[in-house]
């Protein structure tokens, strides 16, 4: 038996798996594999129209919001967004992790090149992101990075950017923050369909599938119709509007990607929707931090527990040589990819939708021994 605690590509569900093996060298009576259909025929057709319409219900997305499946990963998004959207405007950045800094950063660099100004609100990479950037009334103090005015926001501002779950670090922005009124854009790459946000509250939302939708290659956006460009400017390929004009098939999309996603969304549907797998991730999460929290050996880098992400769980021991032995102990005994991001160290346990809660519970008992061997 192994757990795969990898932050992504991670742990599809089993029967999403059984159902693509049954399916794979005859889809529906075809004679083909989804990997050898045309993305211009009907079984394709009706293989990307039954996903969107399952992720627009699992989402509640509104009639007036564009479903798109993309390729370039959420990375390509960095760029997209402000190309899209920001030409001649501000874009603010809310910087609470390593993701969001990156879209910061590429933002920047397009801004060389492209009339626009990215501006960042803040910053927590001083304290390795192990908080989210706040907003206050006033800054109780004009040093803090940490924090910004909501009253310093441009209104006539293109978007505020924000990540939903850095991935990274373990930390989740479960309470939209106050963006003055200007439209959010949010990256929730690791915790769409994981935690139940309100779609409406987004202009833009984008996510690299690897985590929660299924395999690596497709990327949703879920874009509001007011929000497209108005002309045909950009490379069509960059162009959000040209991308939605052709639902997805300007070019040849990752077929056999859709068609995974669209078995992830109806084993989501199948697990009660998103609420009830929100709910299921909140206890696995409260099981591994309540443990985390009660011990003298492990700590959590994330230390206000409201700010903790439910998807991915970092912990140490405060010492590396016994991080490390434990990353090995574990992988010995069938947990693996539980080793921290390079850039943080210690450990990580993702848990996302398709993580069994048994192997929460496991894991607890494995730190439970390594901690006795070790004290
Ligand atoms: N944003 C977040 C929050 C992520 O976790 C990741 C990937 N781990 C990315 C962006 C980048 O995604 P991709 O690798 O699909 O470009």
């Amino acid at each position: 038996m192994v757990y795969n605690f990898a932050a992504g590509p991670s742990v599809l569900p089993k029967e999403v798996l059984l159902k693509a093996q049954d399916e794979l060298l005859d889809y529906a009576g075809s004679g083909m594999s989804v990997m050898e259909l045309t993305h211009r025929g009907s079984e394709f057709s009706s293989i990307l129209s039954k996903a969107e319409a399952t992720l627009r219900e699992l989402m509640s997305i509104p009639d007036h919001y564009k479903v798109l499946f993309l390729q370039g990963g959420a990375s390509t998004q960095f760029t997209m967004i402000p190309l899209n959207l920001a030409v001649g405007k501000k874009a603010y950045y809310i910087e609470s992790g390593s993701f969001g800094k990156k879209a910061y950063t590429e933002a920047v660099k397009l801004s060389k090149v492209i009339d626009f100004e990215p501006i960042s609100l803040g910053s927590t990479e001083k304290t390795k992101f192990d908080r989210l950037v706040k907003a206050v009334g006033k800054k109780e103090n004009p040093h803090d990075e940490c924090a910004y005015e909501i009253n310093e926001i441009d209104p006539d501002a293109a978007y505020v950017h924000i990540t939903l779950n850095n991935t990274i670090e373990g930390t989740a922005i479960y309470d939209l923050p106050d963006a003055h009124g200007v439209p959010l854009v949010g990256d929730m790459s690791s915790d769409i369909l994981a935690v139940d946000y309100d779609v409406s509250k987004f202009a833009l939302i984008y996510a690299g599938a690897q985590k929660n939708i299924g395999p690596a290659g497709v990327t949703v956006v879920i874009i509001r119709e007011d929000f497209l460009p108005k002309k045909e400017i950009l490379s069509s390929m960059l162009d959000y509007r040209v991308l939605s004009e052709n639902d997805s098939l300007y070019n040849t999309p990752p077929t056999f990607g859709i068609y995974m996603a669209g078995l992830v969304f109806d084993w989501v549907k199948a697990q009660g929707g998103v609420k009830a797998l929100e709910a299921k991730n909140r206890k696995k999460a409260a099981l591994l931090y309540d443990f985390i929290d009660q011990s003298e050996f492990y700590q959590s880098p994330v230390k206000n527990k409201a700010e903790r992400s439910i998807c991915n769980v970092p912990f140490t021991t405060g010492d590396q040589s016994f991080d490390q032995a434990f990353i090995a102990f574990a992988d010995e005994k069938g947990f693996k990819n539980i080793k921290g991001h390079r850039s943080v160290g210690g450990m990580r346990a993702s848990i996302y939708n398709a993580f069994p809660y048994e192997g929460v519970l496991e894991l607890v008992e494995l730190m439970k021994t390594f901690e006795k061997e070790h004290t």
